[in-house]
């Protein structure tokens, strides 16, 4: 695959085809295209993995460093069953556009691991992260590139990835990851960041469309770390979450749903799926049900041309990466349903990591209060930029975040110049 002749469906595809639009309306020429669509360095790594029952199998780990233009690369490490190369080369692009979007020093990176967690030990999972560390560890580093949770990863992996980076260049460097437990260095507010970021632009764009949280009614796909706390702050603002689905099954309310207590099922259980108090839907409907607002907060490409046209709600705003296809994108432009994108709906995450690092660079650390000011004051500022950059231009808001962010990665490539 060359730079020129992407695949032609999936998560990349759709990244080269917002890249290839946003090129276009800005007018840049083909070098520029080229530098913007071309990671600056890929590595495939293998994981042997010595099983609790002595077996052996080997997996397949990937970390793409899309862009260092504004500063070091920075981007989540996923680990699930059909995580692949294109994959994670959409998502490291994605992270350049959203970090510039928000305006934190850093480019794009991101990782992955073929692996499905829950088919493993806890110790598996372990020795699959640390094995996988030692392997990328040449290319990471506090200043080069720096990895947080993603699906299928949380606090434990990252605590797991600082040690073993910690342990082979012979000294503790908290500034390795963000997403850390707080007892290693982790940042207050992080856990809750992302869905926090989420709430709040979804909140932003109900009221810049005439529509009242408690007079609005939602529907969230995925219950993981960016879902359940999407839901339970959407449902605090007074907005009826009627329903939630996850990997296992899919809960309906009309009345809306106790978040609260749906999260303690969950944890208890491992799904939404037998909470009781709430009836059993299809998870694929979710995302076509009658409600105001839909939050894909799961996994990429759910949004297809398939459902798209069924798509009822008015806005949707997404919580995963890439969860509506180029195809859906146009169709529910076509229809007027309003979709604020995943580079700005879901910077939450990298902002306070990005807070997580200064702190870890300070040695100091901020009270919860001041990180969650400060996510909300850079969310906003983020919102504002591309509601005035779409109305200035007539772009949608996923074309106009696309634009702003690669206005601002392209000013700081040509400040930088090309070296030699
Ligand atoms: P997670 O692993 O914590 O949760 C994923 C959730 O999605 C789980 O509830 C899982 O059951 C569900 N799910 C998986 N496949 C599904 C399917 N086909 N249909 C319905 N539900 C499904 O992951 P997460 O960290 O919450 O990430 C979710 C999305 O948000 C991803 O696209 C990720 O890239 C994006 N994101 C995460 C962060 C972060 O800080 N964690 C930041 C920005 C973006």
């Amino acid at each position: 695959m060359t730079w020129s002749t992407p695949p032609t469906d999936g998560p990349l595809a759709d990244a080269r085809s917002q890249l290839a639009a946003a090129v276009d309306h800005l007018g840049y020429d083909q070098g520029m295209h080229q530098m913007l669509a071309t990671a600056r360095r890929e590595l495939q790594v293998s994981i042997p993995l010595r099983r609790d029952d002595g077996s052996i199998y080997v997996y397949s780990g990937y970390r793409v460093q899309h862009n260092f233009s504004r500063g070091p690369a920075k981007g989540g490490l996923r680990f699930a069953a059909n995580v692949d190369l294109n994959e994670v080369r959409a998502l490291a692009m994605w992270m350049t556009w959203k970090c510039a979007l928000v305006d934190v020093p850093y480019g794009g990176a991101k990782g992955g691991v073929a692996i499905d967690p829950r088919q493993h030990s806890l110790a598996e999972l372990e020795r699959v992260t640390r094995r996988y560390t030692s392997e990328i560890s040449p290319i990471i580093g506090p200043e080069v590139d720096i990895p947080a949770p993603d699906i299928g990863t949380d606090e434990r992996t990252m605590a797991w990835m600082m040690d073993t980076y910690s342990a082979l260049v012979g000294h503790t460097v908290p500034g390795i990851v963000t997403g850390k437990p707080v007892a290693l260095g982790g940042s207050l507010g992080r856990a809750t960041a992302t869905s926090r970021g989420v709430a709040h632009i979804a909140l932003a764009a109900l009221a810049a469309h005439g529509m009242h949280p408690s007079r609005t009614t939602a529907a969230v796909q995925g219950f993981g770390k960016v879902g359940h706390d999407a839901a339970r702050f959407l449902a605090e603002a007074g907005v009826t979450v009627r329903a939630v689905s996850d990997v296992d099954g899919a809960v309906y309310a009309h009345e809306g749903l106790d978040i609260v207590r749906l999260g303690a099922h969950a944890k208890r259980t491992g799904s939404v799926a037998g909470f009781e108090g709430a009836e059993p839907i299809d998870p694929a409907s979710v995302l076509t049900l009658d409600v105001d607002l839909v939050v894909p907060a799961a996994v990429e490409g759910v949004i297809t041309g398939d459902n798209a046209g069924k798509v009822q709600a008015r806005i949707v705003v997404e919580g995963a990466n890439g969860p509506t296809t180029k195809e859906a994108d146009t169709i529910l432009n076509d229809r007027g349903v309003i979709v604020v994108p995943d580079i700005l709906a879901n910077a939450g995450g990298v902002i306070v990591s990005y807070f997580e690092w200064v702190q870890a660079n300070q040695a100091y650390s901020w009270s919860e209060r001041e990180v969650n000011d400060r996510l909300e004051e850079r969310m906003t500022r983020a919102w504002h930029d591309v509601v005035d950059y779409s109305g200035v231009h007539s772009l949608t808001y996923r074309a106009a975040a696309t634009a702003l962010a690669i206005r601002r990665v392209t000013e700081a490539h040509r400040l930088r110049g090309l070296y030699p």
